[in-house]
């Protein structure tokens, strides 16, 4: 079967799913593939993870509506890899795999009190306010008048932001409606900001520190001391400029001359501050900080204790200090970085270790979680030219399967309803006519039964 398509299956929606796809499907060569994803739903992180607030990031998934749109390409949404179907099926059905499966956890902080009423991971938090079906049913007691996020990368960034913006602007975005409704009774006065290093080491990207103080609620307030700057970033710095520190140290220059503006909402911006203990007996009631002192390291500028604790009465905790990647059962992981252990994105059987056939990795899960969305194309570009140059030389396993029909077979006879694209299309028209009622671009569907619920009911129409 010398003209038969190269079958390749990508696990995970997501951007770098969508990359990978794109890149596969824009060959000479014919390549189908079949992209699958856990949820009904497409689209990973930009339509679960992306704030609400920025429409604009959200905006790519037309990109991906186009991938979509060519005849090669098939959805396999509501099927989870590595239940529904094994690694090894997958294998069977195709002559690659790729996993595009990001980072579902979170790292830990580590520290006692992690696990009280009122201390929550970020993740919860913007997948509860994403409707993401996970998190849907979370709570989180707004009720509180003060909260810490720990952490100063974008999405600490974005907790703060919704945190601290008016419900009636949030009102016109997809924000699930269940957060909304939080939102507007929230309690909520003063949030923290927790960076254990300095300004110029923080994580978040100018335009998201900018936006902070585009608050039409809040007030940023920043240290005086937090702005003079270390030895070790003065040197840091002259070594090797980085502008995009230099551009938050002016615009943290600009909310500390701007000084308060008597807005009801505060956002306390605080730098070498480390959490040591949530405590509270059964619940959150302060958090425990220590100060930090900044040292040259061979790794960089890093935060050392100064033994110095201070007590901040907050209420809720959100830690916000980085992903984590979860294991797929049959298919490699290397535990001490998250990732599936990879050269160039061919998985290989241990970290360092030899390659295995057929079974490639693209986006968070194959370099950690970092980057912007954008990131995860030259990413996915490069995982599939390693595919390409293996089935070039022959080097992909031959499918026993490689019957397009058997790989829906199998999972319907296990009881799978598979959502395809068209599927999806009729949800997403669901969604947007839902969400016009509120001024929103869409009101999202959180429960995946309801989801199937429209979806079979649109199967059903003529
Ligand atoms: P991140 O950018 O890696 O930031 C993690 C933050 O947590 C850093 O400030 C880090 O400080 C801090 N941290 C780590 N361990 C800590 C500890 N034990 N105690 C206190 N602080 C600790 O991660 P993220 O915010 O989850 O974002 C993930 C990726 O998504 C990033 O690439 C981000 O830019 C991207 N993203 C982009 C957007 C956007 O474009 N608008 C929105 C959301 C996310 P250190 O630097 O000291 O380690």
């Amino acid at each position: 079967m010398a003209d038969a398509p190269l079958r390749v299956a990508v696990v995970g929606a997501g951007p770098s799913g969508f990359y990978a796809a794109e890149h596969l499907l824009r060959q000479e060569r014919a390549v189908a593939v079949d992209l699958f994803d856990r949820l009904p739903t497409p689209f990973g992180l930009v339509r679960g993870g992306v704030a609400p607030d920025h429409p604009k990031i959200k905006s790519v998934t037309r990109v991906y509506d186009k991938v979509a749109a060519h005849p090669a390409f098939r959805f396999f949404g509501n099927v989870t890899a590595g239940r529904d179907v094994t690694a090894e099926e997958l294998r069977r059905h195709y002559h690659a795999v790729v996993w595009a499966v990001g980072a579902a956890a979170d790292r830990a902080l580590d520290i006692p009190g992690e696990d009280l009423a009122g201390s929550h991971t970020a993740t919860e938090f913007v997948g509860w306010y994403n409707g993401h079906p996970d998190f849907r049913d979370r709570r989180f007691d707004l009720g509180q008048e003060a909260a810490a996020v720990v952490g100063v990368g974008n999405v600490a960034m974005d907790v703060t932001r919704v945190l601290a913006s008016d419900p009636d602007d949030l009102a016109t975005t997809d924000i699930s409606r269940t957060a909304l409704d939080a939102l507007r009774a929230s309690k909520v006065r003063t949030i923290y900001l927790l960076g254990r290093r300095g300004p110029a080491q923080a994580a978040f990207t100018n335009p998201e520190l900018k936006e902070l103080g585009e608050l039409p609620l809040a007030d940023v307030v920043v240290r005086a001391e937090d702005l003079e700057l270390d030895a070790a970033t003065r040197a840091s710095l002259e070594t090797t400029p980085d502008r995009e520190a230099e551009k938050n140290l002016k615009t943290l220059r600009g909310f500390l001359d701007r000084g308060l503006q008597g807005r009801p909402r505060r956002i306390e911006l605080r730098f070498c501050t480390s959490p040591l203990r949530i405590e509270g007996p059964g619940r959150v009631e302060r958090l425990v900080v220590g100060a930090n002192r900044l040292e040259a390291s061979p790794r960089g500028v890093q935060a050392v204790a100064t033994g110095q604790e201070a007590v901040l009465p907050v209420g809720l905790v959100f830690r916000s200090v980085g992903y984590r990647a979860l294991p797929v059962d049959g298919v490699p992981f290397d535990d001490q970085r998250a990732v599936m252990p990879n050269d160039r994105g061919r998985v290989l059987a241990t970290a360092g270790g030899a390659v295995v056939p057929g079974s490639y990795v693209a986006g968070w899960i194959k370099r950690g979680p970092s980057g912007v969305i954008g990131t995860n194309k030259p990413d996915a570009v490069e995982t599939v030219g390693c595919l390409l140059e293996d089935a070039e030389r022959g080097a992909l396993p031959e499918p026993t399967a490689p019957d397009p029909d058997a790989i829906l077979a199998l999972l319907t006879a296990r009881g799978v309803d598979v959502v395809s694209w068209r599927d999806w299309q009729a949800l997403d028209a669901h969604e947007c006519g839902a969400g016009a009622a509120r001024g929103a671009p869409r009101e999202k569907i959180t429960d995946p039964g309801e989801m199937l619920a429209v979806i079979r009911r649109a199967r059903q129409a003529p």
